[in-house]
C-alpha cells in the first residue's frame, strides 16, 4: 500500500489542482462556469420532471457528450475525458447530489427478509417463462442445466480427489 507523507500529500494536492485550472484554463474560467451552471440545470430539470430516478441519472450520456464536443473543437480524448468529468463533479456539487454507497447499490439492498420475488425469465437461456413454468423454459433448458450442475459438482470432486492425492504424497 502507497503511503504518503503529509508533504507529498500537499504537493500531489497542489499537482492535481494546477492540472484542474489548466484544463479549465483552455475552455476559458466564463465559458467553464456557464457550462457548469447549465449542466447543473439540466440535470435538477430531468431529475424534478422524472426523467430521471436519480440525480446521477445522466451522468454517462453527459460525459460521452462533452468530451464528444470537446473531441470535435479538437481536443485529446484524454483531455477531454477528463474536462467532462471535472465540469460534472462540479455541476453534481451543485445540485447537492449525494452518491450511493456500495451496498446501496447492490440488489440485496431493497430485498428485505422474507420477500419474494417473482422469477419471469428462463434461469439459463433468459427467455420469458411460459405459463405454468417457474425456472426454466423448457425440457431441454432444464436439463442441460441439470447436466451442467452435474458436470460442475463431478469437476469439484475429481478437484478434491487429485487435491487430496497430492497433499498425501508431500507427507509421506
Ligand atoms: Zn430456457
Amino acid at each position: 500500500m502507497l503511503v504518503m507523507t503529509p508533504a507529498a500529500r500537499k504537493s500531489q494536492r497542489r499537482k492535481e489542482r494546477r492540472a484542474l485550472e489548466a484544463r479549465r484554463g483552455k475552455l476559458g474560467r466564463t465559458r467553464y462556469d456557464a457550462l457548469v451552471k447549465e449542466l447543473a440545470d439540466v440535470i435538477r430539470l430531468a431529475f424534478d420532471a422524472g426523467a430521471t430516478a436519480s440525480l446521477w441519472g445522466m451522468e454517462g450520456p453527459l460525459r460521452a457528450g462533452i468530451r464528444a464536443d470537446l473531441c470535435l473543437q479538437g481536443w485529446s480524448w484524454g483531455t477531454a475525458d477528463l474536462t467532462a468529468c471535472d465540469m460534472l463533479a462540479e455541476a453534481f456539487r451543485r445540485v447537492r447530489a449525494v452518491r450511493p454507497t456500495w451496498n446501496e447499490g447492490q440488489p440485496e439492498w431493497v430485498i428485505h427478509e422474507g420477500l419474494l420475488i417473482e422469477r419471469t425469465r428462463c434461469v439459463r437461456c433468459s427467455a420469458p417463462l411460459p405459463e405454468g413454468h417457474h425456472k426454466f423454459c423448457g425440457k431441454a433448458c432444464s436439463m442441460a442445466m441439470h447436466h451442467y450442475i452435474a458436470s460442475l459438482k463431478a469437476a469439484n470432486e475429481q478437484t478434491a480427489v487429485r487435491l487430496a492425492v497430492n497433499s498425501k504424497r508431500k507427507t509421506s
